[in-house]
């Protein structure tokens, strides 16, 4: 049976990467993607490269538009394997970016996609993902939600002092732990995954890995086996001389 895996915002960068090394382990992927052309460029590039690529509209932010896709998924398949909630936004920067600086109305709109997004399309696929054998959920976080990161005088994301797009994250990951609590008795697996810094539009091509390397670590978390972990933040770890590349990351 042919695994069937949703990753939102699937139409570019870690998203995009991510459906392309998930359909080339075989499985069918649903290109989630808020604007139609974006998802359908995306989902026909996947195509030319012989990928079982579908196109599935979805905004995160949109109740509408979640019912929507999940309805779809199960006229179409009847269960859900893998859901990679992947869509995020930083809300750029107030100002100079400072936490005194930030309009609530920023630290809102980010919550929004980051936080209550995730929220919002889990629990519209869990009924899904309970019908497939053993689901894997893959929570899109970051390092800069760690707090034994950002609090760390020697870490390098020690300069980084603003709120929007780290505390939403930190929300993140704390959801991805609780879900994991609630399906801890069943086959689904809940992680928080963290890409490493990757060069993409979200940070204006910054990042010093690609969003291939940054979709590697989604991937494995999909694709968990059944005495893998569940409720970890696990990912590339930066800045830390003879330490592992990858690897469980703090809280
Ligand atoms: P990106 O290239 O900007 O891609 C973000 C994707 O999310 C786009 O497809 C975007 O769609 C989509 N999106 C945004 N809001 C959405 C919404 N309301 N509904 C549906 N899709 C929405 O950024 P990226 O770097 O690949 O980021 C992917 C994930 O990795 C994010 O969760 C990000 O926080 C996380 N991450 C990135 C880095 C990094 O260094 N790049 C590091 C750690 C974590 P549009 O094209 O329509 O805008």
């Amino acid at each position: 049976m042919t695994t069937i895996a949703l990753i939102t915002g699937a139409n570019k960068g870690i998203g995009f990467e991510t459906a392309r090394l998930l359909a080339a382990t075989g499985m069918t992927v649903l290109i989630g993607a808020r604007d139609t052309d974006r998802g359908k460029n995306a989902t026909a590039r996947l195509a030319a490269e012989g990928a079982d690529a579908r196109f599935v509209p979805l905004d995160v932010t949109d109740a509408e538009s979640i019912a929507g896709a999940a309805a779809d998924i199960d006229a179409e398949f009847g269960r859900l394997d893998v859901l990679v909630n992947n869509a995020g936004i930083t809300g750029g920067l107030d100002g100079d970016g400072k936490p005194s600086s930030t309009a609530v109305s920023t630290v809102r709109e980010v919550f929004e996609t980051n936080v209550f997004g995730v929220v919002a399309v889990t629990n519209a696929m869990l009924p899904l993902l309970r019908r497939a054998e053993a689901a894997r959920i893959v929570n899109v976080s970051s390092e800069v939600g760690s707090f034994g990161m950002m609090m760390d005088p020697d870490s390098p994301m020690w300069p980084v002092a603003a709120i929007a797009y780290p505390s939403s994250k930190t929300a993140l990951t704390m959801v991805t732990g609780m879900y994991a609590k609630e399906l801890w008795d069943t086959p689904i697996k809940v992680n928080a995954a963290n890409p490493g810094y990757c060069a993409t539009d979200l940070n204006g091509h910054n990042g010093f890995r690609t969003a291939a390397q940054g979709a590697e670590v989604s991937v494995r978390l999909a694709t968990l086996p059944a005495d893998g972990p569940t409720g970890q933040l696990w990912g590339y770890r930066w800045g830390g001389a003879g330490k592992d590349e990858y690897g469980v990351l703090p809280w």
